[in-house]
């Protein structure tokens, strides 16, 4: 049998860092075998092409790379913007508005014009001309501390990343989510951060990898500022109220470190009391 890695001469464990599943145990604890990996992008594999704008890219990095390649944390939902280039990763591409599928401009090309890497497979455009966004400074500061969570593994005292992860998806969720409970826990949650709450950040609730990433960075902003508060405020300044536990039901148990918050938080419904 002819192993990859003895192909390229790289060592086996490089490449599976390489690979998607090598996220697991940083961003979550096991793989499912169906459904959304969490925090990584769906990209909608169909046949050889991709039907979901899954693959975002700095054009910014791509335009500088003496040889362009694409990057693995640009699958990765939190990151929403490029920390090295301070723009907004497109998901796009900006003339036909195709999904971008590099490795398809290969795919069924007989001619001798070998398209670039960067190239849109479906109009050819080069993406690296494509126009560049700058980040927001606040914004771009809060994705960091997300991400060097991400890169150490652990934060804190909570141990492992995963830990913090799995809290910070179910935050995004309720912040998303149209379900009546949800729409209890964004009143007190803007009122919480003191901010004006905003008109709906949309309509029927699809899984959180597969939405645009303009979505997912006011998400991620929204859902940080409010666990960092949450760690910053006593007991008795907090004001949620009304808000069911049933926004925590997919933990069995919940994260150790967020149970007290998520008791004084989400637990402490009036209108349920005795109903456990
Ligand atoms: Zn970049
Ligand atoms: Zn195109």
């Amino acid at each position: 049998m002819i192993r990859i890695s003895d192909v390229l001469e790289v060592n086996l464990s490089k490449i599976q860092n390489m690979l998607l599943s090598s996220f697991e145990g940083t961003l979550y604890f096991k793989q499912k075998g169906f459904g959304a990996t969490p925090w990584v992008r769906k990209v909608g594999v169909y046949h050889r092409t991709r039907k979901i704008k899954g693959q975002a890219i700095c054009v910014s990095c791509l335009k500088n790379d003496p040889v362009p390649y694409f990057r693995q944390i640009w699958r990765l939902n939190f990151y929403t913007d490029c920390e090295s280039c301070r723009v907004k990763m497109i998901q796009e591409c900006p003339v036909c508005n195709s999904p971008i599928v590099f490795f398809r401009n290969y795919i069924g090309k007989f001619d001798n014009l070998i398209p670039r890497i960067t190239q849109c497979h479906n109009c050819r455009f080069d993406l690296v001309k494509a126009r560049k966004e700058r980040s927001s400074v606040i914004h771009l500061s809060k994705q960091m501390e997300i991400s060097n969570i991400y890169r150490a593994g652990f934060v804190n005292n909570i141990q492992y990343s995963a830990l913090y992860f799995d809290v910070l998806r179910q935050i995004m969720y309720c912040f998303r989510s149209v379900y009546s409970n949800s729409k209890l826990f964004r009143q007190s949650a803007y009122k919480f951060l003191n901010w004006e709450e905003p008109e709906s950040f949309g309509s029927r609730f699809s899984s959180m990898e597969v939405l645009p990433i303009h979505e997912i960075r006011r998400l991620i902003y929204v859902s940080k500022c409010f666990l960092d508060k949450l760690d910053s405020v006593n007991y008795s300044s907090l004001q949620l109220t009304g808000i069911s536990s049933s926004v925590f039901r997919d933990f069995d148990p919940i994260p150790y470190w967020f149970e007290k918050n998520a008791k004084r938080c989400f637990y402490q419904n009036p209108h349920l009391k005795g109903s456990g």
